[in-house]
């Protein structure tokens, strides 16, 4: 139905449009080609629309500002690193104070008692741990999880994403778990770490665990990563109960799903977990993770924990858990992320995925327009049941178009998503603006 010489030519008059808008970030691109890999800091920032990364000069809210001085609307947010909005004045303080008087000693500071209280009170597990990324807390879970069970193996959904742990850049082939395509010199032999299920399939779930050599299942409790994946009704009960019936611990990854509310899709839809793990806005952009877990958890923890050889059991890192993080989070959760956050960010996320379904419907494209939480992404195929169908629907120079001529308008989205994320900061304007621009977007394609 979209030609594809329709995308190509309006992708190269949008490149044009790019360079013409960006000639400090074009020289800035140049210079940074010398001494880093990629000519950026981190290989994910390539992925942006337009010949070269965009170069930002500052941030407040939901508005960032490039070198050349144009302005955006973020709905990348950071890919939710900055959910929160951004440069927020408390946390601002909080960790300039901070710096002043120590960051990292080794020791906990006092904060560390109240960030554990109030995740504790948030998601309803009762004793936590700091670790720098959500993937190190993904990591750190699997290793207690293997610990716990003495099993080899952990099992995660078909197309999920958790960070860079290599046992989870797994995907299924057939019967077959194979690496994730892009998956750079595979770390550990998937095919033996790992056990893959396609999302809201309980029988399968089952039949594999029943195999009895699987630790945990660390999954999202509603896919976020290749679209929005929502569960099927009663499916996440389901998988409490096939999970218990094979004592496999059961693994909730809150990084994105924190979109649901203050304790996530855990608190939401009052889930059970073993674990749950939470990452990326909880410090209000400064790097720093948790993970929780159950009381019956944490009691055969806390021998191990003690033990004299700690300090090389895997678990952990020098700067993790520092006095800097620990402010940073108890200042973002004192002033955000909480019920009355929820309550603007939310509607706004409806106010998008009401205006893009209208440009979905005005067309009658067979696309969909998905939403949970405060975070809203849009996919060229029907609603997925599962990551394997979401995945076949990846249309790259679509996706690739539609950012670059958001961008080019002064809307970001979230590169390799089609994703947006509201916070308080956001305004009605804002969504209308890319829902304006998204109609333009499509009309000039058809
Ligand atoms: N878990 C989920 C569900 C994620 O989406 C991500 C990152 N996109 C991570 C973990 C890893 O987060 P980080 O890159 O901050 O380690």
């Amino acid at each position: 139905m979209i030609s594809r010489d329709r995308i190509a030519a309006l992708r190269a008059t949008e490149e044009d449009r790019f360079a013409e808008l960006h000639p400090r970030s074009a020289e800035l691109a140049d210079k940074a080609r010398g001494p880093l890999l990629a000519g950026v800091p981190m290989p994910w920032m390539t992925r942006w629309p337009g010949r070269f990364p965009l170069f930002f000069e500052s941030a407040s809210g939901a508005r960032l500002t490039d070198v050349d001085g144009l302005e955006y609307v973020d709905l990348c947010l950071g890919d939710t690193g900055a959910m929160t909005g951004h440069g927020l004045p408390q946390v601002a303080d909080a960790i300039a104070a901070r710096a002043r008087t120590g960051i990292t000693t080794m020791l906990p500071s006092a904060d560390a008692v109240w960030v554990g209280e109030e995740l504790a009170r948030r998601f309803g597990l009762p004793s936590w741990q700091l670790a720098m990324s959500a993937t190190d807390a993904n990591r750190f879970v699997l290793r207690f999880a293997r610990h716990l069970t003495g099993r080899p193996r952990i099992a995660v959904m078909d197309w999920c994403y958790h960070g860079t742990v290599d046992e989870t850049l797994a995907v299924l082939d057939g019967d077959r778990v194979v690496p994730r395509p892009g998956a750079l010199g595979p770390q550990v032999p998937v095919a033996e770490t790992t056990a893959v299920v396609p999302f809201n399939d309980l029988d399968a779930l089952d039949r594999r665990l029943a195999e009895g050599d699987v630790a945990c299942l660390l999954m999202e409790p509603a896919l976020t990563n290749i679209g929005i994946v929502l569960p099927d009704p009663g499916y996440l009960d389901g998988v409490r109960e096939v999970t218990r019936r094979h004592d496999v611990l059961l693994v909730i990854d809150e990084t994105h799903t924190l979109c649901a509310g203050p304790g996530g899709a855990t608190a939401a839809w009052g889930l059970e977990p073993d674990f749950v793990v939470v990452g990326k806005p909880i410090g209000g952009g400064i790097p720093c993770a948790a993970y929780g877990m159950s009381a019956a958890v944490a009691d055969r923890l806390s021998g191990p924990m003690l033990g004299h050889e700690i300090d090389v059991a895997g678990v952990g890192g020098t700067l993790t858990g520092n006095a800097l993080a620990l402010a940073a989070i108890k200042a973002t959760l004192s002033s955000f992320l909480r019920e009355e956050d929820f309550a603007v960010a939310i509607p706004l996320a409806e106010r998008f995925t009401d205006g893009v379904a209208g440009v979905i419907a005005e067309h009658g494209l067979p696309w969909h327009v998905q939403r949970l939480g405060c975070r809203a992404e849009y996919w060229f195929c029907p609603p997925p049941r599962d990551g394997a169908a979401a995945a076949a629907a990846v249309d790259e120079e679509l996706e690739g178009l539609l950012h670059l001529w958001c961008l080019n308008r002064g809307v970001l989205l979230t590169p390799f998503h089609n994703m947006a994320l509201f916070s308080p900061h956001h305004t009605a304007d804002d969504v209308d603006r890319h829902t304006e621009v998204f109609g333009e977007a499509i009309r000039a394609l058809l």
